[in-house]
């Protein structure tokens, strides 16, 4: 096993993949590259020479936070690191932040246009407090989001404005800093300490654009991520590989630097 580690994937419930997966083609307009099982991500980790998975959930009401957090716990593995999930709308959200903490994980993935909020939204003050205030990390999407309508809910400015809110928060963007906001990101974010996992990146954007972000950042804090299943995770690192990144960097980027965070 050579250990790469995959900072962003999906999976859901056995009984639950086989709807979820097929409505979540069709609003992203998307094709998935597994059933959504913990069983066939495993498989595809085997077959890409990954070592862990980070599984993102995602409320996309308040009461999910319970079944989230049972299921989660139920997946747990050397293999398997679950992130839950709080809706930023629910009455008992720090009280329910407590208990992520309290159960063990490492941090929570929130995601704006899924739960319908603005990633800046001062209201939110006390709740990102408490994420840091309990060190947990907190996995954001950023950028558009290939589902909805192109409304600026999670761009590179209001990424800003959030560790300005909430300076030292532990923030992990996702897609390389906001998806197709990449000019945004290279002129607002590039160099700043704020982890960026590369999914839903690397076949949007040209060889010499990637390696100027990638190069541009500080080497610790880039992540190597899929969004398996709506990637294939061993041609996602396939690709990462042909940019011919310096050794010690592409090393810092499929595991090192994940390493580290989960430690
Ligand atoms: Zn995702």
């Amino acid at each position: 096993m050579s250990g790469y580690i995959d900072f962003h994937t999906h999976a859901f419930p056995d009984q639950v993949a086989p709807t979820a997966i097929p409505a979540l083609e069709k609003k992203g307009n998307v094709k998935a590259y597994l059933n959504g099982t913990i069983t066939d991500l495993l498989k595809s980790m085997d077959q890409a020479g990954i070592e862990q998975s980070v599984v993102c959930s995602i409320a996309t009401r308040p009461e999910q936070f319970q079944p989230i957090l049972d299921w989660s716990q139920s997946i747990r593995s050397p293999r398997i690191v679950p992130l839950p999930s709080v809706h930023p709308a629910d009455p008992d959200r720090l009280d329910h932040l407590q208990q992520i903490q309290e159960q063990g994980f490492v941090g929570l993935k929130l995601h704006p246009y899924y739960q319908d909020f603005f990633l800046d939204d001062p209201e939110l003050l006390e709740f990102y407090e408490k994420i840091q205030e309990l060190d947990l990390m907190l996995m954001m999407h950023t950028g558009y989001d290939i589902g909805y309508p192109r409304i600026r809910r999670a761009n590179p400015q209001r990424i800003l404005n959030l560790l300005q809110m909430v300076p030292g928060l532990r923030l992990i963007t996702t897609h390389l800093g906001g998806w197709d906001e990449w000019a945004d990101v290279r002129e607002l974010l590039t160099g700043l300490p704020i982890y960026m996992e590369i999914s839903f990146a690397l076949d949007f954007l040209d060889q010499i654009r990637l390696r100027d972000l990638i190069e541009s950042h500080p080497p610790e804090y880039i992540l190597f991520g899929t969004d398996s299943p709506w990637a294939d995770q061993a041609t996602t690192l396939k690709m990462l590989k042909k940019l011919g990144l310096p050794d010690d960097l592409f090393e810092r980027i499929v595991r090192e630097n994940a390493k580290a965070l989960l430690a």
